[in-house]
C-alpha cells in the first residue's frame, strides 16, 4: 500500500522550509523533497550573502513566527553576538542597510545549517532529497498522489510552479528582460575589500575595459570570500577569474569551489492562482480582508545587461499577501509559496525576496492544515 502523508511539499528553498516545518508543526504527517541533495535552494546553495524582506525601515520584523525562528537560527549558527539596541528589534549585528532597506548578511553554509536543524527537530517531517518531482495524479480536481505517495495537500515551493505545470495549471513566464538570471559564483582568497564605491571601482573598471559583461561583488560574512553576480555567460566564467588573478591586486590567489557556473533564475515561473498580486498592489501598500504575509521591499528590476532598478513603496508602509495568492484557482488542495505564488512579474520582483518567501511557506502550510482539518473535521 502507498505511504499516506498528509501534506507534500516541493521544493527545500526558504519556502519549503518554513512550509515544511509549520506543516509537521501543525501535527501533520509531512513530506518535504527535493532534487538537491539537502535542503537550502538559492539561498543556501547559489552563493547569495543577503537574507532581503525579514524588516521594516526601523529593523522590526515584518512578519513574526517562522521568518523570525529562521533569523535567529541563522545568527545561532553564524556564532555571532547579538545585539542589544533597543530601537533595533532585529537584535542582530549582521543586519545591515542595503539603500533604503534592511538586510541580514549570513553565509551559506549557516542557511544549510540551520535549514538542516530545524527540519532533523522537528517530529511528523520526513525529508527525501535527491528526489525529483516524478508524477501527480488528479482525481476529482484534487491531487490524490505525488511521486506514488498518498498525499491529503500539497505545497508547491518549487520556485517554478512545478506541480502546477505538472497538473496544467494556467502559468505566468518569466519576463527574462525585467527580471534577468544571473550566474552567482564564489571566490575564495580574495585580499580586497569591497566597502568603498572607489575600492569597488578599482576592480569593475578594468574588467568592463576589457570587454567582460557587467557584473558585480558582494562581501561575505568571512573575510576573504565575495560572490559575484555575472550576466554573462558559464564559459565565460574561467576567464573572468584568470583575469582577476593576472591583473588585480589582491586577487592573485582567489579561486572558485565550484565546479559548475549555472544562471541561476530570478523568478521562474508564477501560478495564476485566485488572486493575481500585481505590481500596482505592492507599490500602493496593498492591504487584504485575507491577507497572510507582509512585504516591504521595493519592486527590483533587472536587465540582461547588468543593470538595476528599484521601485520603492512610500517610506514606513508595507503591503499584504493575501491567501487567494497561495492557493490554485481549480484544485483546492494545492497551495504555492515563495517565488512560485500567483503574483505578476512586477509583483514578483518583490515578494521573491526570502524574507518574503519564508513568511508565505509557514503561511501556505497553515492554509493547508486548515484545508485538511475542514476536510475531515467537517
Ligand atoms: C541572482 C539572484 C540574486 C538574488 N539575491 C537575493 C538576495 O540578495 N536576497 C534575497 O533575499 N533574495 C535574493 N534573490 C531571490 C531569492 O534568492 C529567491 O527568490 C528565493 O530564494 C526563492 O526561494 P524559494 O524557496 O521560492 O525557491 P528556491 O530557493 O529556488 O527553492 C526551490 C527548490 O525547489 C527545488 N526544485 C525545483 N524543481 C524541482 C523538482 N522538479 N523536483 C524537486 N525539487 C525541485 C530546487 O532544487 C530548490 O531547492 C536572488 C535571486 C537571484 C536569482
Amino acid at each position: 500500500m502507498n505511504r499516506t502523508f498528509d501534506i507534500a511539499v516541493v521544493g527545500a528553498g526558504a519556502a519549503g522550509i518554513a512550509a515544511a516545518v509549520t506543516a509537521a508543526r501543525s501535527g501533520c504527517a509531512t513530506i518535504l523533497l527535493d532534487e538537491r541533495s539537502a535542503a537550502g535552494g538559492t539561498g543556501g546553495f547559489s552563493g547569495l550573502t543577503t537574507l532581503c524582506g525579514l524588516y521594516d525601515e526601523e529593523g522590526n520584523f515584518l512578519n513574526e513566527g517562522f521568518s523570525r525562528e529562521f533569523a535567529g537560527a541563522l545568527a545561532d549558527h553564524s556564532n555571532e553576538t547579538r545585539s542589544t539596541a533597543t530601537n533595533f528589534q532585529a537584535h542582530s549585528l549582521n543586519v545591515v542597510k542595503m539603500g533604503r532597506v534592511l538586510v541580514l548578511r549570513y553565509q551559506q553554509e549557516a542557511f544549510r545549517a540551520a535549514a538542516a536543524d530545524l527540519l532533523g527537530s522537528t517530529p511528523h517531517l520526513k525529508t527525501s532529497w535527491s528526489t525529483p518531482l516524478a508524477g501527480v495524479d488528479v482525481e476529482a480536481s484534487r491531487i490524490v498522489r505525488l511521486n506514488g505517495f498518498d498525499v491529503g495537500a500539497v505545497i508547491d515551493c518549487s520556485g517554478s510552479a512545478q506541480v502546477a505545470g505538472a497538473i496544467g495549471e494556467e502559468c505566468l513566464k518569466t519576463d527574462e528582460t525585467t527580471q534577468s538570471p544571473a550566474i552567482l559564483f564564489l571566490l575564495l582568497n580574495v585580499q580586497h575589500s569591497f566597502t568603498t564605491p572607489a575600492a569597488t571601482a578599482q576592480v569593475l573598471l578594468p574588467l568592463a575595459r576589457a570587454g567582460f559583461p557587467p557584473l558585480s561583488f558582494q562581501s561575505d560574512l568571512l573575510q576573504d570570500r565575495v560572490t559575484v553576480k555575472f550576466t554573462g555567460r558559464p564559459d565565460q566564467v574561467k576567464d573572468v577569474i584568470a583575469f582577476l588573478q593576472k591583473n588585480i591586486s589582491g586577487f592573485e590567489n582567489c579561486h572558485s569551489p565550484q565546479s559548475e557556473f549555472k544562471p541561476t533564475q530570478r523568478s521562474g515561473r508564477m501560478i495564476i492562482g485566485r488572486y493575481l498580486l500585481t505590481g500596482q498592489d505592492v507599490l500602493s501598500a496593498g492591504k487584504f480582508p485575507d491577507a497572510v504575509a507582509r512585504c516591504a521591499w521595493p519592486i527590483e528590476q533587472w536587465g540582461a545587461d547588468g543593470t538595476a532598478s528599484f521601485r520603492y513603496l512610500a517610506a514606513g508602509t508595507h503591503y499584504e499577501i493575501p491567501a487567494r495568492s497561495l492557493q490554485s484557482r481549480q484544485v483546492p488542495n494545492l497551495f504555492m509559496a515563495g517565488k512560485t505564488i500567483s503574483a505578476d512579474t512586477d509583483a514578483i520582483g518583490s515578494a521573491r525576496v526570502m524574507g518574503c518567501c519564508l513568511a508565505t511557506g509557514e503561511a501556505a502550510a497553515v492554509l493547508a492544515a486548515n484545508f485538511l482539518d475542514k476536510k475531515f473535521h467537517g
